[in-house]
């Protein structure tokens, strides 16, 4: 077991308070906002770690990770939607495999978490990385200027503590472009 109390915050040197900064979201938002006799009529498949809606599309959970003040990290449990098929397809089968074949993994998909105190990160384009074998994936990168900030700045507990209750927001609109995907014609020019 690591020894909590042996870690100096570095900006204070104090000991870093003791304290679980982690929570989940149990499911994709535009799942919860379902009623109950719709999603069980939609649901293809759902686990802990995925869930795939008829009309609505394949999710998979992530983890956000939150820089917090005094050398913390915050973790949210939150879902990611994959509405290709072909990288839907290609994130299974890596799980599927495991080990080294899931460790590694980079996917990217759109935030279906409206995640307080920044509900308004929902629909973001966002970067997951599967961090070693049988370990959950963790956002990395987003282009867009308020999920960037979540998960590159420093944020007082405070704020975390007290963020809010969620709500549930449904997707809404078509699908948007992958930022994270060159287009075929500069990959095809590229190589
Ligand atoms: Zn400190």
């Amino acid at each position: 077991m690591a020894e909590e109390t042996a870690n100096l915050c570095s900006c204070c040197g104090e000991p870093l308070p003791p304290g679980n900064l982690a929570w989940d979201l149990e499911m994709p938002d535009p799942v919860a906002y379902l009623d109950d006799d719709d999603r069980a009529q939609r649901t293809l498949f759902e686990s802990e770690q995925v869930f795939n809606i008829a009309g609505l599309g394949a999710f998979i959970r992530v983890i956000l990770p939150v820089p917090v003040e005094h050398d913390r990290t915050a973790t949210f449990g939150v879902w990611l939607c994959v509405p290709d098929a072909k990288e839907w397809t290609r994130i299974n089968e890596a799980a599927r495999k495991g080990g080294s074949a899931w460790a590694g993994t980079t996917f990217e998909g759109r935030l279906a978490t409206a995640l307080q105190p920044w509900p308004d990160v929902f629909g973001a384009w966002t970067r997951a990385v599967v961090p070693g074998p049988d370990q959950v994936p963790r956002l990395v990168h987003s282009h867009d200027p308020l999920l960037a900030r979540v998960l590159t700045e420093r944020w007082p507990e405070e704020l975390i503590r007290t963020r809010g209750l969620h709500a549930v927001r449904p997707l809404s609109g078509g699908p948007t472009p992958n930022p994270y995907r060159r287009s075929l014609w500069s990959r095809l020019s590229g190589r």
